[in-house]
């Protein structure tokens, strides 16, 4: 017998970075939890602390295919995120963003569960307004080596919209910008995790083109706060909203800050920089502010001095 307020609550992608933390967070919460994924960049290791616990459940399953289970709640988080793994099978990833949202939606409106999808910063593409308001419709090349991922994010969102006005369903659709912390794939060649493992190791920090593109860094724990902050709020509220850490930083200052909190004897080793990589990025949470009362508290340095023993940790013999 479940009580009264625990729900039961599906997480796709649950073995990925931000999925084991949110995993987590909503066991700590007393909820049931379903976590499917196909580890296709996940692993069970992530969410390993959390096998034991009666109310957590594991489950190999691609979004790709449909998903009979009953819940209350779904956060659509499957996807790769980085952008070596989206463009490792491009076909694929397009398919796990469109095919699955389909999917989950089709399990959202059959069980009439409130839905979560985990959207990106990168349906604004590489912005030409700065910083990004979720009024802002993007500068998006539908053609390139990153589309595969923005425009299956934007498709999604497509599909989440109309799902909610022809079908009535609950929506709750998130922003994300960019975001670091323990549990991020020590491979999966993303900014932060990259400099880290490269600083720890006094090896080359590799900056692609001159390091004057931005990015703004949040914390993980932060970003999963306002996850349930969104799911939990009044269903009027569908989102789009920016979940992210204002704090800009060129990638040049990230790779310094890196070098000085670990001590480091790496230098700089400039690189070409890839195609139809953002110049700039920043949200602007205003909404975020006004509907859900959230702020992320974490700054960078505090941040990355969290993260950094995570990967320290990783690379003891
Ligand atoms: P991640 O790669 O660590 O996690 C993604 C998870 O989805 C992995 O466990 C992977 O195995 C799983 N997965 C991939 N394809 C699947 C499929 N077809 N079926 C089932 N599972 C599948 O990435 P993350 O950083 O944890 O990102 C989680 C979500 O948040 C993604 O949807 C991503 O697009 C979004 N997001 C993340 C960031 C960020 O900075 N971390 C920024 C914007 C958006
Ligand atoms: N980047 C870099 N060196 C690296 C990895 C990434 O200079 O080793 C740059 C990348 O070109 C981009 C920024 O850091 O400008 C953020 O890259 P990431 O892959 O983390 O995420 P993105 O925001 O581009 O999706």
């Amino acid at each position: 017998m479940r009580g009264l307020t625990r729900k039961r609550i599906l997480v796709t992608g649950g073995a990925g970075f931000l999925g084991a933390h949110l995993c987590k967070r909503l066991l700590d919460e007393d909820h049931e939890v379903i976590c499917v994924d196909n580890y296709f960049t996940g692993s069970k290791d992530n969410v390993i602390e959390l096998l034991d616990n009666p109310h957590f459940e594991l489950m190999r399953h691609d979004v790709t295919f449909p998903l009979y289970i009953e819940v209350d709640e779904i956060y659509n988080l499957a996807c790769p995120a980085s952008p070596i793994h989206y463009q490792h099978d491009p076909v694929q990833t397009t398919k796990t963003s469109v095919h699955g949202a389909i999917n989950m939606l089709g399990l959202a409106k059959r069980v009439k569960a409130k839905i979560f999808q985990a959207s990106t910063s990168e349906v604004y593409g590489d912005p030409q307004v700065h910083p990004q308001t979720e009024s802002y419709w993007g500068h998006v090349n539908p053609n390139g080596i990153r589309s595969c991922y923005d425009e299956g994010k934007r498709c999604a969102e497509t599909l989440f919209f109309d799902y909610h006005r022809q079908h009535g369903l609950r929506i709750k659709v998130a922003r994300i910008f960019n975001t670091y912390g323990p549990k991020m794939h020590p491979a999966d060649g993303r900014v932060v995790s990259n400099f880290i493992i490269q600083a720890l190791n006094n090896k080359p920090i590799t900056i692609y083109g001159d390091g004057s593109q931005t990015r703004s860094f949040c914390y993980v724990d932060d970003l999963i706060e306002a996850f349930l902050r969104l799911m939990n709020s009044p269903d009027g509220f569908t989102g789009p909203v920016n979940t992210g850490n204002p704090g800009e930083f060129t990638i040049k200052e990230l790779a310094e800050k890196v070098i000085e909190l670990t001590g480091s004897r790496s230098k700089l080793d400039y690189r070409p920089l890839p195609a139809d990589d953002p110049a700039h990025r920043q949200p602007d949470i205003t909404l975020a502010r006004d509907k859900l009362g959230w702020e992320p508290r974490v700054e960078l340095e505090e941040g990355l001095k969290k993260t950094i023993p995570y990967f320290e940790g990783l690379l003891k013999p």
